[in-house]
């Protein structure tokens, strides 16, 4: 594989449009759900279809973390608060797939900032959305909470992130393929991978590259591999499903107008799967003897579930056996309802 900090020259890219959105919560706060997940699971939830389980990049990360949070946000599936630095990413990820609904030569600057202000008027629709603005907000731990963002300030700081864009890349001169694109694949072990792509671009030779927007910082070098793990799990499903390797992957900073780039091959991709199957059996395990341990780090400072996690003097809910059994996970534990 290689790894490419710094900038990169435009790849040529074609094709026709779909939609797009991911996202990051900020400069401190670790990424959660991309936009476009947090939408797919509202629908699930809204769908009385059975699903079986699945793994995304968000949840695998989330395991990884800390299996109770994966247990908190998969099987009980808690409400968790929506942070403004969050939903600035659903915006400009809003924005930046309706850029390219127009026609290529009116991609400008201008033209993606005056698209923020409807995105917003869609945006703030959503439950909990306006209550953000409402009072000022902190992460626990951070001490006093910080003077509240205005609205207006908060929209400006958007298009500040939109403008950034232009920075990174020519909208001119590209035509994605997919946007907001869901792409799934079942591994013949059964593992269902899915996860959604924020844009897919392909190039006349069938070269594919993989672009994800980040309206948070560039991580430090240490941290660039939880960075890729969600664009090496793209290339993986791409890979299965096209028996094409991603000829690059590219995580666009908004914040800092920088650009991670990433070039897999089968080798690392092959490697990379048998760490999602690994990742995998052990979500199962977990689930089967309802055995989700707490893993305490820096990262707790933003988990909305302290107050039920034993690292934090808490007790977790029983585990909802029932409601794992009826979303298809395996369990061994009484299937009683509680309550
Ligand atoms: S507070 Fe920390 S240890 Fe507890 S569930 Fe959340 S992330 Fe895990």
């Amino acid at each position: 594989m290689s790894v490419a900090r710094p900038n990169l020259g435009a790849m040529t890219v074609t094709l026709d449009a779909g939609r797009s959105s991911g996202a990051e919560p900020g400069t401190t706060a670790p990424e959660t759900t991309t936009p476009a997940e947090a939408a797919a699971e509202r629908t699930t939830a809204a769908d009385s279809t059975p699903r079986r389980p699945s793994l995304s990049p968000s949840r695998a990360a989330d395991f990884k973390t800390c299996p109770l949070l994966y247990r908190f946000r998969t099987i009980d599936r808690l409400p968790e608060k929506k942070s403004r630095a969050a939903v600035r990413g659903t915006l400009v990820h809003a924005v930046l797939e309706k850029l390219y609904d127009l026609p290529p030569a009116q991609r400008t600057v201008e033209a993606a900032r005056t698209l923020v202000d409807p995105a917003w008027a869609e945006l703030r629709e959503e439950p909990g959305i306006t209550e953000l603005f409402e009072a000022p907000e902190g992460a626990p731990g951070d001490g006093p909470a910080p003077k509240a963002e205005s609205l207006e300030a908060w929209l400006a700081s958007a298009g500040e992130l939109v403008e950034t864009y232009f920075r990174l890349e020519d909208p001119t001169r590209i035509q994605p393929e997919g946007r907001e694109e869901l792409v799934e694949v079942t591994l013949p072990d059964g593992l269902l991978l899915r996860g959604y792509v924020d844009r897919l671009d392909v190039a006349p030779t069938g070269a594919l590259r993989v672009v994800d927007y980040k309206t948070g910082g560039m991580p430090r070098e240490a941290f660039e591999g939880k960075a890729l793990f969600q664009m090496k799990f793209y290339a993986l499903v791409l890979w299965r499903t096209r028996g094409v390797v991603a000829a690059q992957l590219k995580l666009l900073y908004l914040k800092d107008g920088d650009a991670l780039t990433y070039s897999p091959d089968e080798a690392e991709l092959l490697r990379f799967e048998r760490t999602l199957q690994a990742i995998w059996a052990a979500i199962e395990r977990a689930v089967e003897t309802g055995d989700f341990r707490a893993n305490k780090s820096r990262l707790c400072s933003w988990c909305d579930h302290q107050a039920l996690c034993p690292a934090f003097g808490g007790t977790p809910p029983p585990f909802p056996a029932e409601a794992a059994a009826a979303a298809g996970w395996r369990t061994t534990l009484p299937l009683t309802t509680v309550g």
